[in-house]
């Protein structure tokens, strides 16, 4: 099939550096597999800025397109279990990373890939969800699985108006948990309140200088999506049995901690990965984001933008620690 369609197009130069631009590509240029999917919605994850800007620890070879999330509608597949016309939605895997992604009119992917739209949601409502979404989810499922009940007490969402932290505090206080939002944005109160945190923190204040082992325990739970001394500190002051979800590294991939807080307060460390993630727990994990899960999407500030205003704009702004809710790119 030579038809052609509209992509964002990621290439590296000589020196290193890269260019992006969005131009036509054509359905043969796209890497084999079972399901052609006509993309009508991708999303923006921070991840998506670090594979358009080049990082090799993403995506190992350009020229590329980005893009970990998209939903559409199967154009054409040799897979049995979907029918042409049916609207599905891909994130993780390797879609975006060495695979063309979503930031495109189509993408062919495995079927094993491939998630039947749940019913409840939209298109586009998957996609204010994407990855961003869809973590902050199983990072609820994770430290509700490990025994996280709201009596327990506060619990600490960090990076809390990113993409996965806004969801996340959104559907821990639709669950009923009280939370607690760190941020670095002061102008971002309301935002939070609105999603139902009960308190906000300012950012430096999440970090403990100190070097004594442990500090005070606070928190029942902590969502963490910020990695380094935030976490570090996050895990020092958790209560006795506490849980700490892990799934970001938006301020360093590294943790300087001991090992006080698992073996004096038996704190879980949770990590939680949505890339490879079992479609045993991802199906009806989705199906809960659709129902009884489901948050009122209409919250998260949502930017809708075209191929062109993504290149532009908001792929600096997120690698800027600037942005704010979520953005869905409508193809
Ligand atoms: P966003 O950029 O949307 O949000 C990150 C938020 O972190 C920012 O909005 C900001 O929130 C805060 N932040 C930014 N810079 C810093 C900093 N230097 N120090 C502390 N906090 C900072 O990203 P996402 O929510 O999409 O992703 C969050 C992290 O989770 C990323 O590292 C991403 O790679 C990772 N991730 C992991 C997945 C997995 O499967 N493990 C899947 C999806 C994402 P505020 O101003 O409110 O503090």
């Amino acid at each position: 099939m030579n038809q052609k369609f509209t992509a964002l197009w990621v290439t590296e130069n000589s020196d290193k550096t890269v260019t992006r631009q969005v131009l036509e590509r054509s359905i043969d240029e796209l890497p084999t597999g079972d399901v052609l999917i006509k993309v009508v919605y991708s999303s923006l994850n921070y991840k998506d800025a670090l594979s358009a800007t080049g990082h090799k620890g993403v995506t190992r070879k350009y020229p590329h397109t980005p893009g970990i999330d998209a939903a559409g509608t199967v154009a054409a597949t040799t897979d049995n279990r979907f029918q042409v016309g049916e609207s599905v939605l891909v994130t993780g895997y390797d879609l975006g990373m060495n695979t063309a992604g979503g930031f495109a009119e189509y993408i062919r992917v495995p079927a094993n890939w491939v998630v039947k739209l749940p019913q409840g949601l939209t298109l586009q409502e998957s996609m204010i969800y994407g990855t961003a979404g869809f973590t902050a989810a199983l990072s609820v499922h994770k430290l509700q699985h490990a025994g996280l009940t709201p009596e327990k007490g506060e619990v600490l969402v960090t990076g809390a108006t990113g993409g996965v932290g806004s969801v996340g505090v959104a559907l821990l206080a639709k669950l009923g948990y009280h939370v607690v939002a760190g941020t670095g944005k002061a102008s971002s109160h309301d935002f939070l309140k609105q999603l139902g945190a009960t308190t906000i923190i300012p950012r430096e204040e999440l970090v403990e200088i100190s070097n004594r082992p442990l500090s005070k325990g606070r928190w029942a739970g902590v969502l963490d999506t910020v990695g380094g001394d935030i976490l570090t500190t996050a895990l020092k002051s958790t209560k006795y049995m506490g849980y700490v979800s892990c799934c970001g590294l938006v301020a360093s991939p590294d943790l300087n901690t001991n090992v006080y807080p698992f073996i004096l307060r038996g704190v879980d460390l949770l990590g939680v990965d949505s890339v490879e993630c079992p479609m045993s727990i991802r199906l009806p994990l989705w199906q809960r984001m659709a129902s009884d899960w489901k948050i009122d999407l209409t919250q998260l500030m949502t930017d809708e933008c075209d191929l062109a205003t993504l290149n532009n704009q908001y792929i600096d702004k997120i690698l800027q620690g600037q942005a704010l809710g979520r953005v869905v790119v409508k193809l």
